[in-house]
C-alpha cells in the first residue's frame, strides 16, 4: 500500500460476520452487509476508501467494556449445531462468538488507523449489532459493545482524555449507557423515539449522558431541531478528540422497526453536522460503525448517504 493510499478513509469489514445469522425471516441477517457493500462499491465510494479486514478483539480489549466472566462465557457459548438462544430476539450459531470478536476487532483497529495512523475516518460494515449489549448482558441481536469497546481502547490504550459518542438508531443505547455512564472522558449524545424497545433512556441520572427521546411520527424536522438544540451544543461544550457514530438506519420511514420517518438526506445532514464538530475539535477524526437497519434497500441507500459525507465526497 502507498502512503497516499493508507491515509484515505477506512472501510473495514470482515466476511466472518455474515456466518453469524439467527434464523430464516430474522430481520438481523447477513444480507444487511452485502447490501451495504454492494451499495458503497456501485456507488464508486469504496474508490475513495482503504479496505481493511477486521481482526479479532482480544478478550483483553473486550473485557474493557465487558466483565471478563461475560467475555470468557460468550466466547464459549456458541454451540456446535443449531442454536443458543440468549434472549427472545436473540441467539449464537455455531459462528457467532467468532462474529462477534471481529465486530469489536474493527472498532479496535478503526480506532488505531484514525488516533496513530493518519487516516481521517473509518466506517466499519459489521454485525452483530453492539449497543443493545451491556456489560455483562447480550440482548437485543448484540453481544460485545463494539463501539464501547473501541471507546475505551482509545482512552486506555491511546490515552484519549475526551471522547464523544453519538447514536442515532431508532433504539435507545441501554447497553452503551449501561457501560460508559459517569465516565468523564466520555459524552454520549443519542436520540430514539420513545415507546420503542429496550424502553429506556428517557430517565437518566449520568451526567454525561445526552438523550432526547422523540415521539413516533416524530419526522425531520423534529429529529433536526433535536440535534442542533441539544447535541451540537453539548458537543461544542466538550471538545471531543474523537468522535465515534454509533450508526443505526432503522429510523427510516421505509424501516418496520419503528415510526420517526427519517429519510437519507436526515443521514446527509445529521454527518454534515459531525463532521463540522469534528473538523472544529479533532482534525475531523470521526469512526463509524453499523447498528441497526433493517429494510435492505433503505439501509444501503442511507449508509451510502452517511459515508459519502463521512469521507468528504458530499
Ligand atoms: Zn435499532
Amino acid at each position: 500500500m502507498t502512503r497516499s493510499e493508507s491515509l484515505l478513509p477506512a472501510y473495514i469489514t470482515h466476511v466472518d460476520c455474515m456466518r453469524h445469522e439467527m434464523g430464516a425471516d430474522h430481520p438481523e441477517c447477513p444480507e444487511r452487509l452485502s447490501v451495504i457493500n454492494d451499495m458503497l462499491l456501485t456507488k464508486g465510494l469504496l474508490d475513495f476508501m482503504s479496505s481493511h479486514d477486521a481482526p479479532l478483539a482480544t478478550e483483553l480489549q473486550l473485557a474493557r467494556a465487558h466483565s471478563l466472566e461475560y467475555v470468557q462465557g460468550i466466547l464459549n457459548a456458541s454451540p456446535e449445531s443449531g442454536y443458543h438462544r440468549v434472549d427472545p430476539d436473540t441467539c449464537m450459531n455455531p459462528f457467532t462468538a467468532n462474529a462477534a470478536q471481529r465486530a469489536a476487532g474493527a472498532l479496535i483497529l478503526a480506532t488505531d488507523l484514525v488516533v496513530a495512523g493518519g487516516v481521517p475516518s473509518a466506517f466499519c460494515n459489521i454485525r452483530p449489532p453492539g449497543h443493545h449489549a451491556e456489560r455483562s448482558t447480550s440482548m437485543g441481536f448484540c453481544f460485545f459493545n463494539n463501539v464501547a469497546v473501541g471507546i475505551r481502547h482509545a482512552l486506555e490504550h491511546h490515552g484519549l482524555e475526551r471522547v464523544a459518542l453519538i447514536d442515532f438508531d431508532v433504539h435507545h443505547g441501554n447497553g452503551s449507557e449501561d457501560i460508559l455512564q459517569n465516565d468523564p472522558r466520555v459524552r454520549m449524545c443519542s436520540i430514539f423515539e420513545i415507546g420503542l424497545y429496550p424502553f429506556s433512556g428517557e430517565n437518566s441520572t449520568a451526567s454525561n449522558m445526552f438523550n432526547v427521546g422523540l415521539p413516533a411520527r416524530s419526522g425531520s424536522d423534529a429529529f433536526r431541531e433535536a440535534v442542533s438544540a441539544r447535541w451540537l451544543p453539548a458537543l461544542e461544550e466538550f471538545a471531543p478528540q474523537l468522535i465515534y457514530i454509533s450508526a443505526g438506519f432503522d429510523a427510516h420511514r421505509e424501516d418496520d422497526m419503528g415510526n420517526l420517518g427519517l429519510v437519507e438526506a436526515d443521514y446527509a445532514w445529521v454527518t454534515h453536522q459531525l463532521v463540522n464538530v469534528a473538523n472544529r475539535h479533532c482534525q475531523g477524526r470521526i469512526i463509524s460503525a453499523l447498528e441497526g437497519g433493517y429494510a435492505l434497500s433503505a439501509l444501503a441507500r442511507s449508509v451510502a448517504a452517511h459515508v459519502k459525507v463521512l469521507i468528504g465526497a458530499d
